[in-house]
């Protein structure tokens, strides 16, 4: 059985007072959780967060440095986040690729130091609208895991988790169709398959971001590969987070 995983993306968004509320509210979600939930909070409240001392949900950094310390000014290293009691952290986010040029050689290395930090990796990885116009789709999104992510052994996949988000459609409105969804869902399967085993793909939890929100996630995760979502701008609202969550039921 693969996990499945509603996360929240906040990104630069909120301030603590905001962070502590949001964070309480989706700790006390009275729906019976049929999934795991994560949240990918921005690192300067991470401590704040840990304090409330809760299994449920999983708090990740949404972006940290591969090396474990030095001159790296203004940075935070995963061996930092680890220490402070961080379990998962998100790595090759199209934001980061494209705002702040980070290049496939660069998520290489922070793969291989979330593993070694034994952190959970959520590896992003999609096309953008032109890529998908052309046909290239599949292509492109299968050489981005091939990068920086299936030189790891098969023994450090358990701790990988993919998440598919089509450029076009984060925070614009525009989602996938299921269908376009769980087909890029099913090659990313099969190249998961091809590079390790049918074991390791049947095992390896798919999630689909952009633009995800309570009235499109239950089609959504209707699909035989799609195993849950990476949630934007619907993961500030409790009320919203929770309708996604409850798409599981
Ligand atoms: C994201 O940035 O990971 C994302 C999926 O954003 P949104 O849900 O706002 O499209």
């Amino acid at each position: 059985m693969r996990r499945k995983i509603v996360a929240g993306n906040w990104k630069m968004n909120l301030t603590r007072s905001e962070a502590k509320k949001l964070f309480e509210e989706v700790a006390n979600l009275k729906s019976d959780l049929s999934c795991d939930v994560y949240q990918f909070v921005p690192s300067l409240f991470i401590a704040d967060l840990l304090d409330a001392h809760l299994s449920s949900p999983v708090i990740g950094a949404q972006n940290a440095h591969p090396k474990s310390n030095g001159a790296f000014t203004g940075e935070i290293s995963m061996h930092q986040l680890k220490d402070m009691g961080v379990k998962a952290i998100l790595i090759g986010h199209s934001e980061r690729r494209h705002f702040f040029g980070e290049t496939n050689e660069f998520l290489k290395e922070k793969v291989d130091a979330a593993i070694s930090e034994g952190l959970t990796l959520f590896f992003c990885c999609g096309e953008s609208l032109e890529q998908r116009e052309n046909g290239n789709h599949e292509q492109v999104v299968i050489s981005q895991l091939k990068a920086s992510l299936f030189h790891l052994p098969e023994k450090d996949f358990t701790n990988v988790v993919i998440a598919y988000e089509p450029v076009w459609a984060i925070g614009t409105g525009k989602t996938a169709s299921s269908g376009q969804a769980n087909e890029m869902h099913s090659a990313i399967r099969s190249a998961v398959a091809g590079n390790y085993s049918i074991e390791v793909a049947e095992k390896t939890s798919i999630l689909y971001g952009g633009s995800c929100k309570p009235s499109n996630a239950k089609e959504l995760f209707s699909k035989e590969h799609i195993d849950g979502g990476l949630i934007g701008g619907a993961s500030l609202k409790a009320e919203e987070f929770e309708g996604i969550i409850n798409a599981w039921k």
